[in-house]
């Protein structure tokens, strides 16, 4: 085993630049509320605002912004579009930019849970022009304004593309909500590029060519494997298994933690370089930082993973699996522990686990469960135990969680929660552990020990 171990990277490769939005609001009227157009560089958006009493634009409306708000004693609307810039329209997709918008909405204090509502899906409505388009409904909860429900709509322009957010905190009203729904899926026009999902020909070259440093030919790259999930590129061969095992991966991951999968969902993108010395040399251009630069074979934004022939297809492997978590099921957040166990427990067998088990446990190659929930990332180590020692446990914890005696549903609960749990909030991670299975955090610590020694 090479100390040059995988990892995962949350800070997506795509979407830094698109954080940290302007938030001041300078309030001002807008005679008419319930039409606006947004143009941006020659490219339109038409909205037909919904119908709800008080509902009035703020705001001073640069051309990247657009808030919208109506408040009564009882609840609070907020409508907000953001236009995003040009500069990665090849490989924009809807879905991630709903992702970009929890990852900002989370900024600002609001807890975001994208599940409740039914609505996670694509949308091609040819008759507002919102071709591919991706619509999120959830849950919202922020200290000041309480809690509510939200629709998240990402679309594409010709050239950028952009968001709506509409978040809804207080009392439950039909009307409103019945409003609000219909505003996003019908009230929103724009003509709209069809992005292709398949990552295929001059839109994947031009994709390959935004992402890679100068120094690397985009001609030499082609795409190696193309399953039914994935593409990888490279400027090297790849044995075709590497497709199968991608598939397995997939099907592993999906199985853990069931999620959508719309048919028109862009394809995941691997790249694969021919060697160690180009993978750092990408890492260091990309402005990663000096420890996974130094220390890791791979990383993993949640639509694109990195990693090099030499680091082989467990590599490969485990960096997929990162962004199947943190891509299809939406678990953004969490310790590294929690995806390094996720992600472990989707490329191992049990009989692998079951081996690591007895030696680990045998030779106390274990830390305390708090200490490896604390420990900032598992590469490098966490207290006595190395990284592969770290990885490890992270991996038969998580099979325990999953594998062991439990609460019904304690597993899937856990997961959601603490994927939505900022990854330095170590306290709220334990509490939602202990809350999902109805123990004390060194009753779940004996028991996972317990549960491997009797296997
Ligand atoms: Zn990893």
């Amino acid at each position: 085993m090479t100390p040059q171990r995988r990892l995962c990277l949350f800070t997506t490769l795509m979407f830094a630049a698109t954080f940290g939005l302007a938030t001041g609001v300078a309030r001002s009227q807008d005679d008419d509320p319930l039409g606006s157009v947004v143009e941006v560089g020659g490219e339109t958006i038409h909205f037909t605002l919904p119908e709800i009493e008080g509902l009035r634009r703020i705001g001073s409306g640069g051309l990247q912004h657009r808030h919208w708000t109506a408040k009564t004693s009882r609840q609070q609307v907020i409508i907000r579009v953001h236009v995003y810039p040009p500069a990665h329209d090849t490989w924009y997709d809807p879905a991630d930019i709903v992702r970009s918008e929890v990852f900002r909405l989370d900024a600002f204090d609001n807890d975001v849970l994208l599940d409740g509502l039914d609505t996670h899906e694509y949308l091609d409505n040819r008759k507002t022009g919102l071709a591919r388009a991706y619509l999120a409904g959830g849950f919202v909860s922020h200290p000041e304004y309480g809690t509510g429900e939200i629709l998240l709509l990402a679309a594409l322009l010709k050239k950028r593309a952009f968001s709506v957010t509409v978040t809804r905190y207080g009392t439950v009203d039909a009307d409103t909500r019945d409003a609000l729904v219909a505003f996003v899926r019908t009230g929103i026009r724009a003509k709209v590029l069809v992005h292709d999902p398949k990552r295929k020909g001059k839109r994947a070259i031009a994709w390959l060519d935004d992402l890679l440093p100068q120094a690397f030919d985009v001609k030499k790259f082609k795409p190696v494997i193309r399953t039914k999930h994935f593409v990888v590129f490279s400027n090297s061969k790849l044995p075709r298994s590497h497709g199968k095992a991608l598939e397995r991966t997939y099907t592993r991951v999906r199985e853990m933690i069931p999620f959508d999968e719309p048919k028109e969902r862009a394809l995941i993108a691997g790249i694969v370089f021919a060697n160690r010395g180009e993978y750092v040399r990408f890492s260091e251009a990309t402005d990663r930082s000096e420890w996974i630069v130094e220390q890791s074979a791979g990383h993993a934004g949640s639509e694109c993973f990195v990693t090099h022939t030499g680091a082989g297809v467990d590599t490969l492997t485990h960096e997929a699996a990162h962004a199947l978590v943190s891509g299809r099921a939406f678990l953004i957040h969490g310790g590294s522990w929690f995806h390094e166990g996720l992600a472990e427990l989707a490329t191992t067998t049990d009989d692998q686990r079951r081996e690591w088990a007895s030696r680990a446990l045998d030779e106390s190659r274990v830390v305390s469960l708090r200490e490896l929930i604390r420990a900032k990332r598992m590469i490098e180590g966490v207290g006595r135990i190395d990284g592969n020692d770290a990885y490890r446990q992270a991996a038969l914890v998580m099979a325990f969680l999953r594998d062991g005696r439990q609460p019904e549903g304690a597993f899937t609960r856990m997961v959601h929660a603490i994927g939505m749990i900022r990854a330095k909030n170590a306290d709220a991670q334990i509490a939602a552990l202990e809350e999902a299975y109805g123990m004390s955090l060194a009753d779940l610590d004996f028991s996972w020990r317990a549960y491997w020694r009797t296997r």
